[in-house]
């Protein structure tokens, strides 16, 4: 009788120990070398919106490995699935200030003859640093002005964000730097 009931209270005790680690495991939250899936709306503070995963899928990637600008990774750190969080980037910890020695007037016969010419287009060149983006700002008969500034350099952003899915990342992806699969790399 006292052997059973002392059987039964151990039972308990280790039911509930089990218990509280499967729990324990279930909130995994937004933390480095997790893939994050995530639906997000960005707006600039006036309220246009810029860009938004709404009515497409979710935004998935590797934490901690710069996919994404540091801001807002930091403020998505710590948040479970199901989590709703809003904040606002100033451009420093966003896509930086903008930078005047960015903007260059550039001949305009080092361009190729065909290749269209239009303010406000965006277009890319290889550098040995890799593909620069540039968008052009103005246009004479002999000169073009570009601007290697990022699109968003110079603004603050506002992001309502809320997390759709957090799981670990696989080895390969942390090697890679790049999550695999849905949202990712098919390779
Ligand atoms: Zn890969």
């Amino acid at each position: 009788m006292f052997h059973s009931r002392l059987a039964s209270r151990r039972g308990t005790r280790v039911g509930f120990r089990r218990r509280t680690r499967r729990e324990g495991a279930m909130t995994m939250v937004i933390e480095a070398d997790k893939v994050a899936t995530v639906h997000y709306t960005g707006t600039f503070p006036e309220g246009k919106v810029f860009d938004t995963s709404e009515g497409r899928d979710p935004l998935t990637f590797l934490v901690g490995h710069q996919q994404m600008v540091a801001g807002f990774e930091d403020e998505m750190l710590g948040a479970a699935v199901g989590e709703k969080r809003e904040f606002t980037l100033t451009p420093e910890r966003a896509y930086g200030e903008r930078d005047d020695g960015a903007v260059q007037v550039v001949p305009r016969e080092q361009f190729p003859e065909e290749m269209e010419l239009e303010v406000g287009r965006t277009e890319r060149v290889q550098t040995e640093q890799g593909p620069l983006q540039f968008s052009i700002a103005a246009i004479t008969e002999e000169s073009v002005t570009v601007d290697f500034n990022h699109p968003m350099a110079g603004k603050t952003l506002r992001f309502a964000v809320e997390v759709v899915d957090i799981r670990d990342a696989a080895p390969e992806e942390l090697s890679h730097g790049h999550v695999h699969g849905p949202g990712g790399h098919h390779h």
